[in-house]
Parts: structure tokens; sequence; C-alpha cells
């Protein structure tokens, strides 16, 4: 049996020296450097101001970052605001501020000093910080980029629809074009009696907006209609109004003015003959034609002439010197010099035999233009 006194307890090893070692973290691990300043080796002495920052919040820290400023900290202990140029980077001037690039969750072995375990904490934060900032913008590039892949897919989707509905509309416009060209050609009476219709109406709306409301003005108006009704006056505005349906109508064929300018050339450069007769459609009476493109013996009247020189200078075709000049080769085209019995532009109309009622109106219809026409120049 062993025994042992009271003073002479079981040798223990004396103490062993702690040897200060370095707080400092790098990418081999954790330094096991001797501490020489502060507790920290020559090669991380630096990393001792991660445990001064205790003031600067990680959000701080997270703006100053992402604001492309240094991450490292002045001996003022204050954030650096040196553009190192890019987020989450350090200075040329703290870059040995930096810890590893992937700091460890916990020392390989053993458990850290509180200093290390402050510099790790830390380290470890801005590390998620960027982290967490890098997924951001990754997000963000990535939505972008699926934004414009989006909008590059509705352009072409847009353009292909446009090019669908214009060759539509194309395809519909030559179905039209087609249709027209065989259709038969409208009846010139049901457009004579539309456009009656229609003015009518105007007429009536006109009526009521004149003020026409109360019955008494309306039933005044319908007595004077009655008492007018038969009267000349009534028969020339129907008569001009329907010279007025005749030039609508020519001017919706087309401008009306060439194609009687062309006219007018072609009978001045016409020599007539018993083989080559003349005929009262074939002179270029200055007045708009029916609905059906013919002129009548009584459509040659003063008002008429007058309306269709003073719609074709309404419509501005010509400028009123040149309406100036077509008037007067119309005096010229239709002076009593030419038209009369014995020349051959009136000579030859109608068989030869007779037709003397249709060379006497022709006589008498150029007899009305002429003087309606000095009447235009005189004034
Ligand atoms: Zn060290
Ligand atoms: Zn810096």
């Amino acid at each position: 049996m062993s025994y042992y006194g009271y003073n002479t307890g079981p040798s223990r090893a004396a103490p062993a020296q702690i040897r200060p070692v370095c707080h400092g973290l790098d990418d081999t691990g954790d330094c096991i450097a001797r501490a020489t300043t502060r507790g920290f080796c020559p090669t991380h002495q630096e990393q001792a101001v991660w445990l001064n920052i205790t003031h600067i919040s990680s959000e701080e820290r997270r703006a100053h970052a992402e604001g492309r400023r240094c991450c490292g900290v002045t001996k003022k202990n204050a954030l650096c605001r040196n553009n190192p140029g890019g987020n989450y980077q350090f200075c040329w001037l703290h870059g040995r501020q930096r810890g590893p690039s992937n700091v460890a969750p916990r020392p390989f072995f053993g458990v850290d000093s509180p200093e290390r375990a402050i510099i790790r904490a830390r380290m470890r934060e801005l590390e998620r910080l960027a982290a967490e900032s890098g997924r951001r913008e990754r997000a963000a590039r990535d939505r972008w980029a699926q934004e414009e892949q989006q909008r590059r897919e509705e352009a072409r989707a847009r353009a292909e629809r446009d090019a669908e509905e214009h060759r539509r509309q194309r395809e519909e416009e030559q179905r039209q074009q087609e249709e027209r060209w065989h259709a038969p050609p409208p009846d010139p009476r049901s457009e004579w009696y539309e456009y009656q219709r229609s003015h009518q109406r105007q007429r009536r709306r006109n009526t009521r907006a004149s003020g026409g409301h109360s019955h008494e003005e309306q039933r005044r108006q319908r007595d004077d209609r009655h008492e007018q009704q038969h009267s000349a006056q009534e028969r020339a505005r129907a008569e001009q109004e329907e010279q007025a349906a005749r030039a609508a109508q020519d001017l919706q064929r087309g401008p009306i003015l060439e194609r009687y300018l062309i006219a007018c050339a072609t009978f001045d450069a016409t020599q007539f003959s018993a083989r080559n007769p003349n005929s009262f459609a074939n002179i270029p009476w200055p007045v708009f034609a029916r609905a059906d493109g013919t002129v009548r013996v009584g459509d040659v009247t003063p008002a008429n002439i007058c309306f269709f020189f003073d719609a074709n200078k309404m419509r501005r075709y010509k400028t009123p010197r040149e309406r100036d000049v077509i008037v007067k080769r119309v005096a010229w085209r239709f002076h009593p010099d030419r038209f009369s019995v014995s020349r051959a532009v009136v000579a030859t109309i109608g068989d030869l035999i007779g037709d003397a009622v249709e060379r006497r109106a022709v006589v008498d219809a150029a007899e009305v233009v002429i003087k309606t026409v000095n009447g235009m120049r005189s004034t």
C-alpha cells in the first residue's frame, strides 16, 4: 500500500507557459504564429481593426460597401471612403485588413480565443453581406435578362401580327377591287334617289336647326312650301340642286375639269363632215353631266353654266386667271359664226334629210352659252 504524505502530493507538471498566439485568420486557416504586438503577428497586425469597429452596424457596412467604398477601416476607426473599383473590395491602403476568402465557421480544432471569435464573427458577417449583395445583383440581372427576352418576344409577336394584319388588309382590298371590277355598274337612278333622300333629310335637319321648333313655325313653313311648290323659283332651285348632285357625283368619279378640257381639245380638233357627223352629245357643253354621264337639251341653262364654273373655281382646280382663259375659249368655241346652221358643226347633226329639231336645239344652246359666258366675262 502506498501512502502519500500530506506534503508530497502527486507531482503535477508545471502549468505550460501560455504562449501568446496571433489572433489573425488567413487563407491557410488560423494563424499559429507567435503574437508580437497587441496579440497579432507582424503579418496580421492590421487585422486588429476588426476588434475596434463595434460602433459600426452591419447595415452601415452594407450601404458603405455597396456604394463602392473600401471595406477597410482608417486609423480613426471610421470606414474608409476610398473607391477600390467594386463592391466589397479593399483599397490599396487597407488590403492587409482583408480576411481569408472563405472564413471557416469555427476553428479547425480547439476553441477560439475571445478576440479571434470576434474577428471571425465580423469577417463572416462581411462575407454574408457580400454574398447577399451578389445574389441580389444576380437576381436583378436575371430578371432584367428575362424582361429583355420577354420584350423581344413581344416585339416579334407584334411585328408578326402587324404583318398578318397588313397582308389581310391587302387581300381584302384586292378582293374588293375584283368585286368592283366584276360588279354590274350601279343604277344611276338609284343613286339619284339616294341623293334626293339624303338631301331631304339634310333640309329637314336645317329646318330644325334654324329654330323651327314650334308647330306654328312649322305650319307656316309648310304653307309657304305649298304655295311655292309650283312656282318658277322652286323649279330653278330644284334644277340647281340636281346640278349640285351631278357635280358631287362627277367629282367622286374623277377630276371633272380635266376630262372637260380633254373633251374640248378633242372637239376643237375635229373636222366634221358627212362621214364624221356631229351630235348634241358630242359637244362639250360647260355643264355638269347627269348621273348617267349625259347632258340633255334642257340642261344647258345660264344657272347650270355659272354653277359649272363656280364649282370649279371653288374646288380650286384652277387659278382665277386659268379659269378666265377657259371661259374665253368657251366663248370662242360657241361663237355664232361657228354655230350656225350653214356650218358643218351644226349642219352634220342628225340625219341629213332633216333632224332640224336637234340642230335648232344645238344652235339655241350655243346661244345660251355665249350669252352666259359673255355676261360672266363682263363682270
Ligand atoms: Zn498571424
Ligand atoms: Zn481603404
